[in-house]
């Protein structure tokens, strides 16, 4: 093994290993930190090991435990370098998690310094002199601003860390990235000897992050968005540690029934579940607020899809709604239990699914994901072709089963038919 990452959601996990495969590093995704007495990163086949954890929106202590908990077990298999994956918006609570993650991380592997750079280019996250893009917008103007669990307001990551740091944050400017990873060293040194832990570095294409990924080579820690992960199997090639793999990305054929869980509220899911809807395709709404009034929505789901019209076809659960429809859910219900209600009654829906046959899934999501991912009792996915940027088919390893975890922002508008190949 090479690579130990360390992925605060499902979905970033995915995302992530997505990049690391299609450069030809042989990458398996493990849900949550395997217990002590079971199977070692070292015995996975892979050049790269995704622990995918939940740790985005818990609190600042329970991510730091296992975070660490992650990276003692990578390190056990023999990582050579470690990875803290986290949202191309920069997801994160006033609390954290990004900032005391990271800094935990950095301490355990008794390091001083490392990046910060959410930058995914090719699906429009950019960073220009510390400030974070969503296409052309500020991510403080995106749709960003109304994610029903970390809504992000600034778009200045330098303040939007360190608000979240004990050490300190500072720039490497996008002049000093385009003259290439000698001169971005030398910035990341000048920031280090002046006391900074990190550098949030500007990336606004390939380029930049293929400059980083040279840059960071001796760092023990990266952390980033799953972009920075894009130019890192070049590096180890040209180290020597790495014979790039063809087949990396080839999964086996699975047939069966096909679905979609949608748990998503972001832009560009509720575009998505428009768009399936707008095709005439079967959808099944979930309304949170008959869900907490105690109605049992997963069994009303089940049932409708068990009808012999419904059985035939893929079928889209979604609870998918507008900001508007989201607040003032969340106001009556409160931002946990909404999310909590949801997510148990879509992961309910997705066994109920399994054991009527669907072995194909699309879920829409990152938490919706975990708890879809959990319920389904999947422990290791073996990480497939992309569907579109950042989002790979991927198998549940030693099961005829397929899973697209799509992050919400994530996919084309036709995302869902795209990935079953559906015909418009
Ligand atoms: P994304 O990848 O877009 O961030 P997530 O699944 O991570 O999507 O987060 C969306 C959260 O919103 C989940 O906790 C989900 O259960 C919750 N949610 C979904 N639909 C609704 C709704 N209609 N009202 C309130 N919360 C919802």
């Amino acid at each position: 093994m090479i690579l130990g990452v360390i992925a605060d959601d499902f979905t970033g996990a995915t995302d992530v290993a997505s990049m690391l495969v299609r450069a030809g590093m042989r990458t398996v995704q493990v849900i949550g930190v395997p217990q002590a007495d079971g199977v070692g990163a070292a015995s996975l086949n892979a050049d790269a090991v995704v622990v995918a954890l939940k740790s985005r929106t818990t609190p600042a202590a329970e991510a730091v435990a296992e975070s660490l908990a992650a990276l003692r077990w990578l390190q056990a298999g023999g990582a050579r370098q470690f990875y803290f994956k986290y949202c191309s918006t920069f997801d994160s609570t006033a609390e954290g998690n990004i900032g005391p993650v990271a800094e935990a991380l950095l301490a355990a592997l008794g390091s001083d310094f490392t990046i910060a750079c959410p930058a995914f280019p090719e699906n429009g996250r950019s960073v220009y002199m510390g400030h974070l893009f969503v296409g052309e917008q500020l991510l403080s103007d995106s749709g960003m601003r109304h994610h029903p669990l970390t809504p992000m307001t600034d778009a200045n990551l330098v303040r939007v860390l360190q608000a979240q740091c004990q050490g300190r944050v500072g720039l490497a400017r996008h002049d000093v990235v385009a003259q290439g990873a000698v001169a971005l060293k030398a910035r990341f040194a000048e920031l280090r000897a002046s006391g900074h832990r990190f550098a949030v570095a500007d990336a606004i294409d390939n380029q930049s992050l293929r400059t980083l990924a040279e840059a960071c080579a001796d760092l023990p820690l990266i952390t980033a968005g799953s972009g920075v992960a894009l130019g890192l199997p070049a590096v180890y090639e040209a180290r020597g540690w790495l014979r790039p793999d063809a087949e990396a990305a080839t999964l086996p054929a699975v047939g069966g029934r096909a679905a979609v869980l949608s748990g998503s509220c972001s832009s560009a899911t509720n575009a998505q579940v428009q768009h399936w809807l707008a095709q005439g395709r079967p959808a099944f709404r979930v309304d949170a607020r008959a869900l907490a009034a105690g109605q049992d929505l997963a069994q009303a789901a089940l049932q409708w899809a068990a009808q012999p019209e419904h059985a035939s076809v893929p079928v889209l659960v979604y609870a998918t709604a507008q900001p508007d429809e989201v607040r003032a859910v969340q106001e009556a219900l409160g931002v946990q239990r909404a999310g909590a209600l949801v997510e148990h009654c879509l992961a309910t829906v997705a066994q109920g699914l399994q054991a009527q046959g669907v072995r194909r899934f699309v879920v829409a999501g990152g938490e919706t994901s975990g708890a879809v991912v959990q319920a389904l009792g999947v422990q290791r996915l073996r990480i497939g072709a992309p569907i579109d940027p950042g989002v790979p088919w991927t198998q549940a390893e030693g099961q005829p089963l397929l899973l697209a975890l799509k992050s919400g922002n994530f996919g084309s508008t036709d995302f869902f038919s795209k990935a079953l190949g559906l015909t418009a």
